[in-house]
């Protein structure tokens, strides 16, 4: 039976070339770089509550860094490096070689270092910090929202959840259409071009990324912004043909777990933003606008014919009474 730190040693211990010290003292050692401020965030998945026990160990690998780098994504962030505390069942050596490479799929292609962790024997259950750099005062916060603003949101939010919807058996996909879902479900892209292009280039007032539901998400720039948003059904992307229309519509508006950027921007941006799309290769929807704050950070959907709609689900909220998942 291997030990913990021949686990440490053989799985996790590789090179750190953005570290000054990496795995296997008390601390790791960084050095920021000059006029940068540290973008700082933690994301534990617990099995059983984020994902299937189950679950493919490579995939898992790679989303408890993603859904990490997201975070950091939605704040402009250049991803640096990564902390891992792990509790795991057993030293299963073919699970945790198989999750050591999908973690370090992600890690390699959003260029993070794995400076440290802790591992543990118990419930599986694993936890990353992650850590970014964001040249000072530009992050991308939930408080720079005004009134006027459009809001935007990336990509085709509601695959995960459909994904998840397929995977428990409330609704059968097709094919490809299941293959697109699941795979949004079970290794998520987090939009880190996106996010440091439009801190870099100033387009962006607020950001967050889609984690609990576009409209709860959206409810946190909302509050933290003190302005009310206006949701446009007939602006937002056309559901996948051949699912139940309004449960899409559900996973659309308050599915959880897609990774996408939400974020608000003067309407002087519109032409800059329609460029970025074509030039990262990725959808850039305009679905509403900020408003005067009449209503204490109300998102309000809106209907074809201008009304306001009123919809029975909210976000994904683990101590909630209406969870949706
Ligand atoms: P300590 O007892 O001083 O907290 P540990 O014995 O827990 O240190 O860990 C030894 C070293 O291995 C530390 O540098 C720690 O950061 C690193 N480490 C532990 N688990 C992991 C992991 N899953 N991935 C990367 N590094 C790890
Ligand atoms: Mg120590």
């Amino acid at each position: 039976m291997p030990s913990e730190f021949d686990l440490i040693d053989r799985y996790f211990a590789r090179k750190t070339p953005q570290a000054v010290l990496g795995p296997g003292d008390d601390c790791a050692l960084l050095a920021p770089s000059p006029g940068m401020e540290l973008a700082i965030t933690t994301d534990m998945l617990v099995a059983g509550t984020h994902f299937f026990a189950d679950t493919d160990p490579f995939q898992l690998g790679w989303k408890t860094l993603a859904v990490n780098v997201s975070d950091l994504a939605a704040m402009g962030a250049q991803p640096r490096w990564a902390l891992l505390a792990g509790s795991l069942p057993a030293a299963d050596e073919s699970w945790i070689a198989a999750f050591a490479e999908g973690f370090f799929s992600c890690a390699s292609r959003y260029a993070v270092d794995l400076i440290g962790g802790d591992t543990t024997r118990g419930p599986l259950n694993l936890c990353v910090t992650a850590l970014g750099e964001v040249p000072s005062g530009r992050a991308l916060r939930r408080d720079g929202a005004r009134s006027g603003d459009d809001i935007w949101v990336s990509g085709r939010p509601g695959l995960a959840a459909l994904g998840l919807a397929h995977l428990q058996g409330r609704t059968v996909l097709s094919g490809d259409l299941a293959r697109l879902c699941v795979g949004a479900l079970q290794k998520p892209v987090p939009r880190v071009e996106l996010g440091i292009t439009l801190q870099q280039r100033q387009l962006a007032r607020s950001a967050i990324d889609v984690s609990d539901g576009l409209l709860a998400d959206l409810g946190h720039i909302v509050e933290r912004s003190v302005v009310d948003a206006e949701v446009f059904v007939a602006q937002l992307p056309s559901l996948s043909k051949g699912t139940d229309v309004s449960l899409a519509r559900q996973c659309q508006l308050a599915g959880g777990d897609d990774y996408e950027l939400v974020f608000t921007a003067a309407i002087d941006k519109r032409g800059e933003l329609a460029g970025l799309a074509i030039e990262l290769d990725l959808p850039l929807w305009r679905i509403g606008r900020m408003t005067e704050a009449k209503c204490n950070g109300e998102v309000r959907l809106i209907d074809e014919q201008g009304q306001p709609i009123s919809v029975g689900w909210k976000g994904f909220d683990h101590f909630g009474q209406d969870q949706n998942q």
